[in-house]
Parts: C-alpha cells; sequence; structure tokens
C-alpha cells in the first residue's frame, strides 16, 4: 500500500467525502449544520446515517459496531455490539438505528469516578461525537465500525476525557470571537483549538520483555544497574533508521494512514531504543482521538515486529524519558491563525492580544497546567534535567521578546527580522534565518505560528493537558473582551491591556536554559510556582480559584473538579501501590534467589581453593560483598513493606497519596540502589533479568 499514500489514505474513514456520497442530499445538509454546531441532530436524518454507516462498515467486512469512549483511566474503552437483528421467521437482518448510533448505554459502575458515582448507581451514557469522524477499525479478523463518543452518568457528570474537551473548544470559540469581533473581524463565525502531538516511544525486543514483570506489570523498569554506555555519544538522536525499526515505522504508517491518522514525521529520538512519530496538526478533539489511535496502534503494531512498544514516562532510570509535545494553536474558520505573527508582529493587534493573552493565562495558571499533566510516571520525567523542569515558564525568542518589552512601555514600534544566513561555500544557497532561535529545554515556547507544551507524558490522554489550556486563554480572552466591548477608543484600550500584561506577567517569560540551577533559584525570586512532585500538582488542582474558572466557562462543574483530583490521587497512589509490591516480587522470587546461589558458589570456591593450600583473598573480598549487599538488600525489602503497609493502612485518597510518595517512594528508591549495585558484581549468566544494555541496544 506504501506506494500511493493518497489512495489508501482515510480508507477506513466515513469522512466528508464518504458521506457525500453515501447520503441523500438533504440528510448531509443537516448533518454539515450539525458538524457546524447550528442545530442539533434530528431523529429521522439519524436513522438515515446510521443505515449508510451500517451499509459502508459491512461492505468493508465490519460485523459490529462499537461506542468508544476515553474513561477517567486514561485509555479507551469499547464494547461491541453485532449489527444483527432476529426476526419472527428464524433470520436474521443486519440492522444499526440512528438510536443506536447516537447513544450508548454502557454499565459505568466499574470506571473511574472519583465518588461522583457509587458502586449501584451504575447507569452511564455515551453519546456519539459527530465531530470527530466514525471509522472502520480491523483487530486481527475483527472488524468493527468504530463510533467516537462522550461518556457521562446517569446524572449528567462528565466521566470521560472527551466531554471537558469539547466543552472548552466551545468555551474558547467564544471567547476569541468576542474578541475578534471588537476588534473588527467580521469574517469568522468560529474558532477552533487546533493540536499537532508529537509522541515519543520505546522499542524493545519482546523477548526481554517477557523476562521483565517490572515491564509488563508497570510498564517501567524498576531494577536496572546503568549500563557502561547510556546515550552520551549522542549518536542515536536522528541517525539512521535500523531496518527492523524502519520495517516497523512503514507498516505502523500504513495503519495509521487507513484511519485517516495524518502521521508524517518519524525519527530517532535522543535515548537507545527511543523513537518519535509526529502527525499533522488537526481540530483538538480528532487530535485527542488520533492520539488515542496511534498509542494504541504503535502497541499493536510492535508486536507484529517482535518488539514491545513502551509508552511510559520513563521506562529506563539513567537515558531520556518519554512524552508528548502537544503544539496548540487556533484558527478561525476562515482560516487565520490566530497565532501566527506575519511579517510585522508589532502591528498585528489581533496577534498581539492573543498572544498576551495566551502569557497571562500560562502564568495566571501555571499550577493547573503543572497539574494538568501530573500523574505517576511524568513525576520521574519532569525537573530531572532532561525534560522541561517543574517549572512552568514561556519561552518567546528574540523577536518577540523584544515586542514584548517594547509593549511593556508603550505600543511596539518595530519587529526584528531574521535576516539570511551565509554558509561560507560558494555552492551552498544563503538560508532565510527565522526571526527566532528554539529552545528545547522550555516548558511552553512558541514555535513560529502555535505554542508548543512539552510536559505532558507519553502515556497520557492529552485530553486533559488540552481542555485545561483551552480553558485557561478562554478566561483570560473573556477579561480582555470584557474590557474592550465596553470601551469607546478599543484601540487604546488594547494597548492599555497590553501593557498591563507586559508589566504584569513579564516573569514568566525565560528564554534561557530551563535545566540550570541558576534557573531554579531565579524562578524562585520571581515567585514562579515549582511542583516538584506529582502529589503537590494534584494538590494544587480542585482550589476554589480552579473550581470557578472551570465552572465560569461550562467547563466543570466543582462537583466534577473534587472528583478528578480524587481519581488522579487515586491513580497515583494505585501505580506505586503496584510497583512496590511487583518489586518486592521480584526482589525475593528471582534476585535474592540468584545473589544467594552466586555466594553459594563463591562460598565453595573459596573453600576448595583455600582447601588446597592457597590464599583465596580476593575471592573471599568479593564474597564478602555479596553477602553485606545482600544483607542490606533484605533489610530494605522489609522496610519498603513496611512503607507499603503504612501507607495502605492511611484513610483519605489525598492522605494516602501522600504516604505513597513520602514514605514508600524513597523505600523503594533505596532498594534499588542496593540491587542495582549487586546486579554489578553477580555473574551475568545468574542475575535473572534482561540487562540495560540489552534492551537499549539489541534490535
Ligand atoms: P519539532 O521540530 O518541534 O519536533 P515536529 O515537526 O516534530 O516539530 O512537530 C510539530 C507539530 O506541530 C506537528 O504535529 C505539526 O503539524 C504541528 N503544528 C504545526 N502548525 C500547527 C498549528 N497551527 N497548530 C497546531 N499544531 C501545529
Ligand atoms: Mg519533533
Amino acid at each position: 500500500m506504501s506506494a500511493c499514500i493518497t489512495g489508501e489514505f482515510g480508507r477506513n474513514v466515513f469522512n466528508e467525502v464518504t458521506m457525500r456520497e453515501c447520503l441523500p442530499k438533504n440528510v448531509f445538509k443537516s448533518l454539515k449544520k450539525t458538524l457546524d454546531g447550528e442545530q442539533p441532530l434530528d431523529p429521522v436524518t439519524a436513522d438515515v446515517i446510521a443505515n449508510a454507516m451500517k451499509d459502508w462498515a459491512i461492505a468493508k467486512g465490519a460485523t459490529h459496531f462499537c461506542h468508544w469512549f476515553q474513561p477517567m483511566t486514561g485509555l479507551t474503552a469499547e464494547k461491541h455490539d453485532a449489527f444483527i437483528s432476529p426476526r419472527a421467521d428464524g433470520r436474521t437482518i443486519m440492522e444499526f438505528s440512528g438510536k443506536e448510533l447516537i447513544r450508548g448505554e454502557p454499565d459505568a459502575s466499574s470506571f473511574p469516578s472519583g465518588g461522583l458515582r457509587a458502586t449501584f448507581e451504575a447507569r452511564g451514557y455515551t453519546a456519539w461525537d459527530c465531530t470527530s469522524p466514525v471509522f472502520v477499525k480491523e483487530d486481527g479478523k475483527n472488524i468493527t465500525l468504530y463510533i467516537p463518543c462522550a461518556f457521562c452518568s446517569y446524572t449528567g457528570e462528565a466521566l470521560d476525557k472527551k466531554t471537558p474537551l469539547l466543552r472548552s473548544m466551545d468555551a474558547l470559540s467564544k471567547q476569541a470571537m468576542r474578541v475578534l469581533r471588537v476588534l473588527g473581524n467580521m469574517t469568522a463565525t468560529r474558532v477552533t483549538a487546533t493540536m499537532g502531538p508529537e509522541q515519543e516511544y520505546f522499542l524493545i525486543d519482546q523477548a526481554f520483555y517477557a523476562k521483565r514483570l517490572d515491564l509488563l506489570l508497570t510498564g517501567r523498569t524498576l531494577f536496572g544497574a546503568k549500563p557502561p554506555r547510556g546515550q552520551e555519544l549522542e549518536d542515536h538522536y536522528f541517525g539512521s533508521l535500523h531496518e527492523r525499526v524502519a520495517t516497523f515505522m512503514n507498516e505502523l504508517n500504513n495503519e495509521l494512514w487507513k484511519l485517516g491518522v495524518t502521521a508524517k514525521t518519524q525519527h530517532n529520538e535522543v535515548a537507545p531504543g527511543q523513537y518519535e512519530l509526529a502527525p499533522v496538526f488537526s481540530t483538538i478533539n480528532v487530535a485527542a482521538d488520533h492520539n488515542q489511535l496511534t498509542m494504541d496502534t504503535l502497541q499493536k503494531v510492535a508486536r507484529r515486529h517482535g518488539f514491545v512498544c513502551l509508552l511510559h514516562e520513563k521506562p529506563f532510570a539513567g537515558v531520556n524519558g518519554s512524552g508528548k509535545h502537544n503544539n496548540w494553536s487556533m484558527c478561525t474558520d476562515t482560516g487565520l491563525n490566530l497565532l501566527d505573527p506575519g511579517e510585522t508582529p508589532h502591528d498585528n493587534m489581533v496577534f498581539l492580544v492573543v498572544l498576551c493573552a495566551v502569557i497571562q493565562a500560562v502564568d495566571k495558571y501555571a499550577k493547573l497546567l503543572r497539574a494538568s499533566v501530573a500523574n505517576a510516571g511524568n513525576e520521574h520525567r519532569l525537573g530531572a534535567n532532561e525534560a522541561p523542569p517543574a517549572i512552568v515558564s514561556v519561552f518567546l525568542g528574540e523577536q518577540l521578546t523584544d515586542i514584548f518589552e517594547q509593549l511593556a512601555k508603550g505600543p511596539a514600534k518595530n519587529s526584528k527580522k531574521g535576516g539570511q544566513l551565509k554558509l561560507g561555500s560558494s555552492t551552498l544557497p544563503p538560508l532565510a534565518k527565522d526571526s527566532t532561535d528554539r529552545n528545547r529545554t522550555s516548558p511552553f515556547a512558541f514555535t513560529g505560528n502555535k505554542f508548543e507544551f512539552r510536559m505532558v507524558g507519553s502515556s497520557q490522554s492529552i485530553s486533559g493537558p488540552c481542555f485545561v489550556l483551552n480553558t485557561i486563554v478562554a478566561d483570560t480572552l473573556c477579561d480582555v473582551a470584557d474590557v474592550l466591548e465596553k470601551a469607546d477608543d478599543v484601540k487604546a484600550a488594547a494597548q492599555k491591556i497590553l501593557q498591563d500584561i507586559a508589566v504584569k506577567h513579564a516573569r514568566i517569560v525565560y528564554n534561557g536554559d530551563n535545566y540550570t540551577e541558576e534557573w531554579v533559584a531565579e524562578a524562585a525570586k520571581r515567585g514562579l510556582p515549582n511542583l516538584r512532585s506529582t502529589y503537590e500538582s494534584i494538590h494544587a488542582f480542585p482550589t476554589p480559584e480552579h473550581v470557578t474558572l472551570f465552572s465560569k466557562h461550562g467547563v466543570l462543574s466543582k462537583e466534577e473538579v473534587h472528583a478528578r483530583a480524587e481519581i488522579l490521587f487515586e491513580g497515583y497512589s494505585k501505580q506505586i501501590n503496584i510497583e512496590a509490591l511487583t518489586m518486592l516480587n521480584i526482589a525475593k522470587r528471582q534476585i535474592l534467589p540468584a545473589c544467594c546461589e552466586f555466594s553459594g558458589k563463591l562460598g565453595q570456591t573459596v573453600a576448595a581453593v583455600s582447601g588446597v593450600g592457597v590464599a583465596a583473598e580476593p575471592q573471599k573480598k568479593l564474597l564478602k560483598k555479596v553477602c553485606d549487599l545482600i544483607a542490606t538488600m533484605e533489610s530494605r525489602m522489609e522496610a519498603l513493606e513496611k512503607a507499603t503497609a503504612k501507607a495502605t493502612g492511611v484513610h483519605g485518597t489525598e492522605k494516602h497519596a501522600q504516604s505513597f510518595r513520602e514514605d514508600v517512594l524513597p523505600a523503594m528508591a533505596a532498594l534499588r540502589q542496593t540491587v542495582d549495585e549487586l546486579e554489578t558484581i553477580v555473574e551475568a549468566k545468574l542475575w535473572p533479568l534482561p540487562s540495560y544494555a540489552e534492551m537499549l541496544f539489541v534490535r
């Protein structure tokens, strides 16, 4: 299929072209109005659409349909129903009604609800998100029609990741439109948030994975001595693709293209065994759905090639972890990118207002942004001198920083230009130079015509950080619109707003190296929050200020905010508990026996060698060292067991999470240290776990 992407692209998607072909004209028109948010779908139209979808899916071999939704686990959920409908005469026909398309009724009791639902209050609903196209997915021989859906409780509270994202899109569009209108844009009618999420991941050979209970159960290695070689040679980043990996990527792309996912960029990442995939950006809720499909397809296709794809934020200590870079902007229905600076940004009022609104939003709600990327995995990544630090700041680059500084004093008068770059060889072309360099260390960087939020974890649903970003920007745009709509002289009022923001929020702008100690100190001086742990970050989420923000814009109710915080705390505690128990299991049943065997062998050697009258000092010394480490390991296992029991006994979700953070995590780190030291001296043949060198370098 790779020969012609255009022919195959979106082959399994019921997209606009297919709809035009399959639907009667008036039905298509009516659906289009619904897609544009102008009218709800009426039942008759829904029946016709459902029927056309069914015929189209059956022609592709589908037997089932499913409502595909995104509960608070961060994963996707689906329950398949066959199209069959039995008749009285014993035959069956294939049926799919508008009602079945629009609404599903899965049991909601076993999904995380953060106390919104008791186990016995089971009813939940899924509702078709018609703005994300339905598609046919092939899993082995099973072919199913997938219907992207929102998921809510019987009482209407959002139990998923999609609902707040859709709500936040409405909020952002509403506030951005107010600003556009008052600034004189009379043509646009809607503003959509756009998103291009770059996805990082690791591939390791399936054979190693099967031998590591930690990877199997927790997604990361809980033990593993540093290999003699890591990423220090800087030879993997953008290196040539290994053939087996390239073949995997080829098949991955083909699978994604069929599903309408615009997989575009692929390359080796910084750590050995680490890679990246980036799609072309799209509407933010479609991008979120596609990112879920991408994570799913990565894992599925990896298996076919004898690999396992690791999406954990920090599968290996000592080399880079994986994240997602959420590239975000806003675009009008007339095609205007609101973050496009144009040739002369200093006199592009819409751009300046939007830019300043984003800066204000990030400064005002830095803790909330930090909380939106808080999970157990990301804790090992953020602030660990590789990924962005836990401190949120904004990179603007030379040109925009200059304009921002001009704004603090009054109207901006000029824009620095990029110019030309001459490379000193008569055969190389002169290059047009961008007006701004890049900064890879910034957590929130302006990159030409969009912002790139780099703190997101590789395993996370992007919906959380996306709806937070949409909402905080909607909020600051709302503040701006409130003032401008009342102003007699809009231009002067806008200028004043820009000046105020440039003065008040200058502290969030930082163009230097975010990985340095100096920045940590400087940020503290500036009063910027530094929420190092996941626990602290979640704690900062359900504050009265944030509850007001989300309810004002109709994104989350107070109850929904608190429920989400509960779910985050709970998820964190559960993850660490599983990690601690897995560690103890591996330590007791695999590592300790191996160490005992090794010390036994050494003991025999010492006895045999000294038995023939030769001094066995080096062997004795080694034996002593191994035995000492075994003793330390033993006591650290006991300490971890105690810490886990203590944390488990703590009442209250938040306190529970705090104890896992403060008692269990340090005990885990201590045990790991001893075990990793043992790995460096115990005979390789006896060591029960595949080594870092094998996992990272064998392909
Ligand atoms: P990088 O050089 O930062 O690694 P990539 O090319 O890997 O960049 O990814 C950049 C991402 O940004 C792509 O997914 C691209 O489609 C996306 N992008 C470009 N323009 C926009 C925009 N206006 N809104 C959202 N995302 C965008
Ligand atoms: Mg990239």
